[in-house]
């Protein structure tokens, strides 16, 4: 490999254009040389718009391009198995985006392919690496809140107008809240407890901005394997909300407020018999953080901020919520995805 990162991009998709490709290019040593798209038309322009000097129409010439020597992989959800096992069969390592698959099985193939072949598989939880997320996950780990009794997440605004498309309409992608949402919420209270989630129960609806039986809302609880239980609120139609973390335990209370965005933003307020003050932290654009992270996987030096092995165990929680809801009943989370996901070490980072 050069002595910089060449990155291929996977779709020409909202979050490469809004985010990705500018934390490639502030991260150090690393390029964006190459996109592909279904589409050639859209490709090229998007391509175009974007600086980026090569685009491609057919995925095996992509891959073939010497200049790529790791891929973000954007697409609708569920591109993401087969153009992870493409990448894996071309040698490249990979950022893929979540959930990681559609299925368990879907998601423990990518990771032995890419174990196969020696590369990174990373999956792109930038929630993880928030300032006030890794403020909490301090405390808690101190013990300084006693025994935890409770957490609650609200995850929830507008999709905007520009995403309002196969989220919200094609159940074959992988649409609806739960796998855009509740996993982003899952991995993080994962890692906040320090613990699995093994249980799920939840109610979902379309409250009218989606299609069909799509959900727009999803409401679950979860139980920790310790028993903790943890509420969560996943919304795509509530343009007035705000979003939370909160963390309860018998000696004290952290309040995240504004903390589960793309932006690098958030406070954490702690209150116990000392009184509230809030946290200090230090934001960090959280995407440059991934970008980072992965540089140090690639080099040996560790790694990534969620491996390919954590992203199942969040995709798993994600999944027993859909299909609690669908058959009105707790589902036990997958065990074989979170025994897989116990070979990595759970850390935020
Ligand atoms: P987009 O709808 O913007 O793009 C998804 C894919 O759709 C693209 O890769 C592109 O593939 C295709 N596409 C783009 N525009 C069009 C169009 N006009 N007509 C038909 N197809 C089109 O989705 P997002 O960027 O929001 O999401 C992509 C992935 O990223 C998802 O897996 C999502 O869950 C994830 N995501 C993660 C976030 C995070 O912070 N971690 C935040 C937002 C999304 P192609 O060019 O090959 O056709």
């Amino acid at each position: 490999m050069a002595d910089s990162i060449g990155w291929g991009l996977i779709g020409a998709s909202t979050i490469a254009r809004e985010w990705v490709i500018d934390a490639i290019r502030a991260t150090p040593g690393n390029r964006v040389a190459a996109l592909f798209s279904r589409s050639r038309e859209r490709g090229a322009a998007f391509a175009a718009a974007a600086g980026i000097d090569r685009s491609y129409d057919r995925l095996d010439a992509f891959l073939g391009d010497p200049g790529i020597d790791a891929v973000y992989v954007a697409s609708t959800n569920d591109r993401h198995h087969p153009e992870v096992l493409a990448c894996a069969a071309a040698g490249r390592h990979v950022l893929c985006e979540k959930p990681m698959a559609l299925s368990i099985d879907e998601a423990l193939a990518m990771i032995a392919a890419c174990e196969k072949a020696g590369i990174v598989l990373a999956i792109n939880h930038h929630l993880r690496g928030a300032a006030p997320h890794r403020a909490m996950r301090d405390v808690v780990a101190s013990g300084s809140l006693g025994r935890i009794v409770a957490v609650r997440m609200a995850h929830g605004g507008l999709l905007p107008a520009g995403l309002q498309t196969w989220r919200l309409k094609d159940p074959a992608t992988g649409a609806g809240a739960v796998l855009d949402l509740t996993v982003h919420d899952a991995d993080l209270a994962r890692l906040l407890l320090g613990e699995d989630l093994v249980e799920a129960a939840a109610m979902t609806r379309n409250s009218g901005l989606a299609a069909g039986a799509i959900e727009d809302t999803a409401h679950c609880v979860l139980r920790s394997r310790s028993g903790v239980l943890v509420q969560l609120q996943d919304v795509f139609n509530t343009p007035f909300n705000r979003t939370s973390v909160e963390i309860h335990g018998t000696a004290g209370s952290l309040f995240g407020i504004d903390c589960m965005t793309q932006t690098a933003r958030g406070d954490v307020l702690l209150r116990d018999a000392a009184g509230e003050r809030l946290l200090p932290m230090v934001h960090e654009n959280l995407y440059v953080r991934v970008l980072r992270h992965f540089n140090d996987a690639v080099a040996g030096r560790g790694t990534p901020g969620c491996p390919g092995r954590d992203g199942l165990a969040s995709l798993a929680t994600a999944l027993a919520v859909c299909d609690a809801a669908r058959l009105s009943q707790t589902v036990a989370v997958d065990p074989r995805a979170l025994a897989a996901a116990r070979a990595s070490p759970m850390k935020l980072s």
